[in-house]
């Protein structure tokens, strides 16, 4: 039994003495030994029952229990916490069916229980049970948030993304919240869809919404462009390109390659160099990301490009070292271009080894652009990676591919 078990049995002791107490206060002379006594007794056999890990003996008592006296609630809900977190969700489910069951259960009571019965069934891999009772506690009630929330999360699952918006939207209007951002990104998902099917023009219908959802939303804004990029759209891309990296500088890594192709294709290459030494200007602190994307991307040959990668090298000890190191044998070669050209190369190899993606609240790292992280579930908390791990230069298996593991 885990400390956290052992903790709960202690609270449902405590429940178990307080209810004595309470009975032996509140009941008339005559049925207050027989109430006192008999709760007591069943409560203590009850628990005798768990720790003794006949679970089975318990529940039986505890179920006869709660047809005694809806007093007792409170500590039939720690008991179907303790079975669901054990992974007994066969018990858990029995003792929630029984109090949804009770005719006299207070409302506000009956909700949770059905809340909690759906809990089981979603833990049990019972999704269409689980969907039914959550629908029902939305319906109404103090706990309606509570259901919705559960909707949203089995939704998300099985990828019902109209239905997540309908959820989400009912959701937001409850709690007086602005949803705006994770409906964003349902629409992005069906926009995604969409263009898997090469339905263009219901990408673009869902990506209208998802920028009236959120209209700083970096997703959207890169989606968009990339839209535009494919139907030769490029004056669209660019500007849409612009408008996500303004919104989103932490991207520069996805978008900048995209950026510059896209001037390339509208034949004003020496323009990307304008437009970055301007945007360098207004946000000094992308120096570092830009150097990061045309090492890992390779294409980069513009003056600005260039001198972002030689002060990234500079401001670098290990890589100043090398430099250093390598001078006399890279300056017959040409000089310090060449020497920065070679370790670029040596740089993007690292780059490579590593993950390029990492989730800023549960650490998940791989090679893929995840918006909704795959073991948090949290939206939109997935970052480009944009330092380089030295450590991989030494022992690339060091480096894990992809990992639930905080780097
Ligand atoms: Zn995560």
């Amino acid at each position: 039994m885990s400390a956290a078990d052992s903790y709960l049995l202690l609270l449902l002791f405590a429940a178990a003495a307080g209810l004595g107490w309470y009975f032996a206060r509140r009941s008339q002379p005559r049925s207050k030994a027989a109430a006192r006594g008999h709760v007591s007794a069943d409560y203590f056999q009850g628990l005798n029952y768990l720790l003794n890990e006949e679970p089975d003996k318990a529940l039986e008592v505890f179920i006869r229990m709660v047809d005694m006296d809806a007093d007792t609630v409170d500590t039939h809900f720690a008991l179907g916490a303790l079975f669901r977190r054990r992974g007994e969700t066969e018990r858990a489910i029995k003792v929630h069916q029984n109090l949804v069951a009770r005719p006299d259960l207070p409302r506000d009571a009956k909700a949770r229980a059905l809340n909690e019965l759906a809990e089981d069934y979603f833990k049990a891999g019972l999704f269409d049970r689980a969907e039914q009772v959550y629908a029902q506690v939305a319906r109404g009630g103090a706990h309606r948030d509570l259901g919705l929330r559960g909707l949203v999360r089995i939704y998300e699952l099985q990828r019902d993304w109209d239905k997540a918006i309908g959820a989400m939207d009912q959701l937001a209007s409850q709690a007086g919240q602005a949803g705006g951002e994770t409906v964003a990104h349902y629409c992005c998902e069906l926009a995604q869809d969409a263009l898997g099917r090469g339905d263009l023009g219901a990408a673009k219908h869902w990506l209208k919404r998802a920028q009236s959802a959120d209209p700083d939303g970096v997703r959207g804004a890169m989606m968009r462009a990339a839209v535009g990029q494919r139907e030769g759209d490029h004056r669209l891309a660019v500007k849409l390109y612009e408008q996500a990296l303004e919104q989103d500088g932490g991207f520069l890594a996805d978008v900048l390659p995209e950026l510059r192709r896209s001037y390339a294709e509208l034949g004003k290459a020496g323009e990307f160099g304008r437009w970055l030494a301007g945007a360098l200007s207004r946000h000094p602190e992308w120096r570092p990301g830009v150097a990061f994307a045309a090492i890992t991307d390779g294409g980069f040959d513009d003056p600005v490009t260039r001198q972002c990668i030689i002060d990234f090298v500079e401001s670098n000890p290990i890589l100043t070292e090398i430099l250093e190191t390598l001078r006399p044998t890279l300056e017959q070669e040409g000089g310090k271009d060449a020497a920065v050209r070679r370790i670029s190369r040596a740089m993007r190899r690292i780059a490579k080894a590593s993950p390029r993606y990492r989730c800023n609240v549960c650490g998940f790292s791989g090679n893929v652009l995840y918006w909704q992280c795959p073991s948090c579930r949290t939206w939109g908390a997935t970052r480009p990676v944009t330092k380089f791990r030295f450590e991989a230069m030494l022992d690339p298996r060091a480096v894990p591919r992809e990992s639930g593991r905080k780097t």
